[in-house]
């Protein structure tokens, strides 16, 4: 719990210690957040990340300040438990959620520290960083995910097993030399991957998006989709995960062997729905809002999207009579095919 506290206050984000646990990094580039194998795999080096400011970033250079310690330490067992998850391509146990939530939770909070460290506009210091360090703090509970890789961590939780929702999905007939897709939303705080055949998707939410909608959007999660498919889901994952309007209370208990983490309540932001004693847990959904989040995960033209008369989005997941489709037609504009 010190390492976590550690590492999320705004100093050591600012004086660019360890990620991982706040301590002084080491002399080297530090952490790969898309790790060496990966960018290997699939040959990623070249290819580019794009920030929240809309600038891009190849992935070779995504690294973030780590230590020694952490680095060969707990962090390199997170990246050796998830390869048995990621080459099966399915995740069939509550051990393989976790060795997955790990991961997906260290990518994430990666990210984050490392767009608190890039300007905003490298002609304009004054605008200041892209993620105010402050922000990482918002992390800690993905911090008692990926911290749980470092010492034996029991969860209490109010929706499920863990406190955070993961969807997974079975992902076919994807474009040549198209393996690899990522996309994070940081204001929902989730993250959506692809490698290969495989993808699965994490918000660091506590579990509420789960306590809506236990397989996500559809009922989907576990099913076989199609690139395009998967794409659109994560859209629409993103889209709630932004629309989160509340948090939980923890209760964090450690002692010498483990750390014991408690979910007492639900706070909402704005409190209750108006003429009832139920929180507002999210935001009422919008399908302008959702054509412009498509859209952009989708790389596809909002107009293709939107259909204006009924003002409503369109989708590839079904056809008219609500068929779930096996291969969707692409969308016209849609780079590449
Ligand atoms: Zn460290």
């Amino acid at each position: 719990m010190e390492l976590t506290d550690r590492a999320v206050s705004a100093s050591s984000i600012a004086k660019r210690r360890c990620f991982a646990c706040g301590g002084p990094p080491s002399s080297g580039i530090g952490e790969h957040i898309i790790p060496k194998w990966l960018q290997k795999k699939f040959r990623l080096f070249d290819e580019q990340l794009t920030l929240l400011n809309g600038t891009s970033i190849p992935y070779r250079n995504l690294t973030v300040p780590c230590c020694i310690e952490c680095n060969t330490g707990f962090l390199s067992r997170i990246e050796s438990s998830v390869q048995a998850v990621l080459h099966r391509g399915s995740v069939l146990t509550n051990e393989d959620k976790l060795a997955l939530a790990r991961w997906l939770s260290k990518l994430l909070i990666g990210l984050l520290v490392k767009e608190t460290g890039l300007l905003f506009d490298r002609s304009k210091p004054s605008l200041g960083t892209i993620v105010e360090p402050d922000f990482i703090d918002e992390l800690r509970h993905s911090h008692f995910v990926m911290q749980s890789a470092r010492k034996a961590t029991s969860f209490r939780c109010l929706h499920s097993e863990f406190p955070f929702s993961l969807y997974s999905y079975r992902v076919s007939n994807y474009r040549k030399n198209h393996e690899f897709d990522l996309s994070t939303n940081i204001a929902g705080q989730s993250i959506s991957i692809r490698i290969g055949g495989f993808g699965a998707i994490f918000i660091n939410d506590g579990g509420l998006q789960m306590e809506v909608g236990p397989k996500g959007p559809f009922d989907l999660s576990g099913s076989d989709l199609s690139e395009t498919q998967f794409r659109e889901i994560s859209a629409r994952v993103h889209y709630k995960a932004a629309l989160r309007e509340a948090t939980h209370f923890y209760l964090t208990v450690e002692n010498e062997d483990s750390i014991q983490t408690e979910q007492l309540h639900v706070r909402s932001f704005s409190g209750c729905l108006p003429g009832s004693s139920e929180l507002r847990i999210f935001r009422d959904w919008n399908q302008t809002e959702l054509s412009y989040a498509m859209s952009a995960y989708m790389h596809v033209d909002r107009s293709i999207l939107f259909d204006e008369e009924t003002q409503t989005c369109r989708t590839t997941l079904f056809d008219q009579d609500g068929n779930l489709v096996a291969e969707p037609k692409p969308w016209p504009d849609d780079p590449g095919r």
